[in-house]
This record gives C-alpha cells, structure tokens and sequence, in this order.
C-alpha cells in the first residue's frame, strides 16, 4: 500500500471492543493477569509496553518500511538510545555532521555520553572529508539532511556506503524530511531516528521520538532494553497525539513543500534578501542529490538578509502574523534567528533566519514578509 494510506490505516484499525474509529487512549498502566498467571492481551505495565505505544510502533515502521521501531520521550532521548546502544564490538568514536542538530553538540558536551565517546565533525556534503574522517576507527557516522539551519543535502546513499566500508552504523536523523519524501532505508542506511515533535506530530503540542531500526539484529534489542529500562518512555496520550498527526502527514507535507518553494521564490527576488537557501531552488548546492532522494522539498528554508544581525532581528522584528518562535513542522509558520539561539559557536551566519514553513495560505505569508522586509530596505 501507498503511504498516503499506511499513515491512515497502519496501527489503526477500529477498536476491537467498542468498535471506534478513533482509538481510545490506554491510560491505564497495568494490566490483569489470567488464572495462570500469563497476560491474554500481552500487555504487563506500561513502561514494557501499551496500544497507544505499540500502534504508533506499528505505524513508524510501515511508513520507514524497517523492521521495528522503537519510541522514545524525546527526540533527543532517540538519539541518546542511537549512541548509547551501539554494540561493544564497534570503536567509540562517532563521526557527525558539523551542521548536527545543536542538540546532539549539547548531548555530547555536557553529558556523561560525551565522556564515554570520541567524536570528529565533517562538512557531510564533501565525500573526501567523510571517507578520512572515516578511515580512523569509527562506530557510528550520523547524516542529518536537510541540516539545519543551512538546508544542506547530505547524499544518503553515498555516505551509508562508506559507513558500511569501515563496519560502522549509519543513521539518518530523518525529522525534517519524515517518511514521506525521504525513506533513507531505500538508500541504505541502518538506522532512523526522528524527532515526531516536529512534523510527524505536526500541531506544536507533543514532545516524543523514535528509532527505527532496517533489520532485526541492528540494535533492536539494544534499544529496547533502553526504552524499557532506562524509562525514557512516552506518555500513551503523547503516542496517541503523534499516531493521529501521521493520520494527516501526506497532505500536510504537500502544503509544506508548496508553500516552502512559493516562498523561496519570492525571497530570491526580494532586493533586501541576499540568499535562500532552499533545495527546491535550482541554484542551490543540494538540488541535484535532493531531486533523486526527496519526493518533495520539505517545508524549511532559511535567507540572509542584506546587511548583518540588526537587519535580520529587525526584519524579524516586524513580522505580524509569522510567530518568532524555535521549533519546526507544526501549522504555524515560525521565524527564528539561529545565530542567537545557538549562541557563541554558532555557525549560523549573522543575517540569517531560518523559517518552518506552516499551513497558512502562501500569499499572506509573502505579504507579511514583503511588509518586513520593505521596513528594513526602507530604514537601510
Ligand atoms: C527537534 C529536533 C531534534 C530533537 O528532538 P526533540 O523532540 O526536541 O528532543 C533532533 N533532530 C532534529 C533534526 C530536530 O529538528
């Protein structure tokens, strides 16, 4: 089946007792036993495992198209998962974009799990620096792509197979893509990880990850045994909220990539913006790896400005209907200048902001933007 049709039906089908479409939520966090001590429904206690949690699973995996997937209470707690569950056998030293997602950096530098793994950064877009980077001792090499906030295009494909030259795991952060316009398993990869806060919850109101793993024997247990144990699990109401955001992900993600690509073309002709950077745009680096691995373009894009930081927060500054916010794939269009939420090691480049395309009608966005923006062509 098409995924258009998994996201509706995988996980989801009417509920066997009462007959709802919309399934229940399963707050309860233990389970009765028969007379001989087995569990008929298979369900014991919550963290183990609950409906809400095992159809989301379920669903993951059909729209990943991998073996199992495996969710967790945070995007970041997948990741934590992702690392702290490489096998014993395999060096520990990571091998991660220097665009990662600046969490990982703040996981890495200020945890224990930086103390217990090596790491070397590489521009993921240069193949040369990914093999040497590679040809030291490596575990795990991680691709983010689109990378934030630059909107890179990393070559899955290409990098998976160098990971898998030098025996390492590869893992694709798939968030900003999601299931629908990239299905990073197609190009090899062993590994998916997502932040489902983003566009697979899609409304700004769940926080909740997951790992999906290509075959059996890739980690699964691993990870498993980090879910259940260590405890990072999510809510049945945080499973529920994500499953019924996948239900609408297709035509959500349509409106994303077409709004995101209206807008980009209106910004690359705007006289007080110096460059978008956006994969749909013809002249962006990525575009050629991009059209062969997304359906679509995704719905982020950032621009510089003309002139630096103050141009950026003031054309920011002026917007009416774009909310200032961080975060991404939720309704709302948000704007944010990364360079200050990143603080001192940014690489963001001062004028820049970067912009989670919503659902609105694209001519209103482009409105609220071209009054912003003719503020500070007008000021300059
Ligand atoms: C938000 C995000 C994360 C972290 O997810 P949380 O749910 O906030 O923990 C990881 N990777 C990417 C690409 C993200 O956008």
């Amino acid at each position: 089946m098409h995924p258009e049709t998994l996201a509706v039906h995988a996980g989801q089908k009417s509920d066997p007792v009462t007959g709802a479409i919309a399934a229940p939520i399963y707050l309860s966090t233990t389970f009765e036993r028969s007379a001989d001590g087995t569990f008929p429904s298979g369900y014991e206690y919550s963290r183990d495992d609950n409906p809400n949690r095992r159809n989301l699973e379920t669903c993951l995996v059909a729209l990943e198209g991998g073996a199992e997937a495996i969710t967790f209470a945070s995007g970041m707690a997948a990741i934590t998962a992702v690392i702290e569950s490489l096998p014993d056998h395999l060096p520990k030293r990571l091998v991660l974009p220097d665009d990662i997602y600046f969490g990982v950096r703040s996981l890495l530098n200020e945890t224990d799990v930086g103390r217990r793994f090596e790491w070397e950064v590489v521009d993921m877009t240069d193949l040369e620096a990914v093999r040497a980077a590679c040809a030291k001792p490596t575990g795990l090499v991680w691709i983010e792509t689109p990378s934030n906030p630059l909107v890179k295009i990393v070559d899955i494909a290409a990098i998976a197979k160098l990971a898998r030259e030098v025996g390492a795991v590869s893992a694709v952060d798939n968030t900003w893509a999601t299931p629908l316009l990239t299905r990073p398993f197609e190009f090899g990869a062993d590994l998916i990880v997502h932040s489902l806060t983003k566009y697979i919850g899609g409304h700004s109101d769940v926080m909740i990850g997951a790992v999906v793993s290509r075959e059996v024997g890739l980690q699964n247990l691993a990870l498993r045994a980090i879910q259940k144990h260590k405890g990072s699990v999510p809510s049945p109401l945080d499973c529920w909220l994500a499953l019924r955001g996948i239900q609408s992900l297709a035509p959500r993600m349509q409106v994303h990539c077409s709004n995101a690509m209206e807008l980009a073309r209106f910004l690359s002709q705007h006289p007080a913006v110096s460059i978008v950077h956006y994969p749909g745009l013809p002249t962006h680096p990525g575009f050629g790896v991009a059209s062969k691995q997304m359906k679509s373009f995704g719905g982020m894009l950032s621009f510089e400005v003309a002139g630096a930081r103050k141009e950026a927060m003031a054309a920011a500054g002026a917007l009416r209907l774009i909310a200032r916010a961080t975060s991404l794939g939720g309704t709302h269009t948000l704007i944010e200048h990364r360079a200050s939420v990143e603080g001192p090691q940014t690489k963001a480049p001062e004028a820049l902001l970067r912009m989670s395309i919503g659902l609105e009608n694209a001519l209103d966005l482009i409105a609220d933007l071209d009054q912003a923006l003719g503020q500070i062509s007008n000021r300059g």
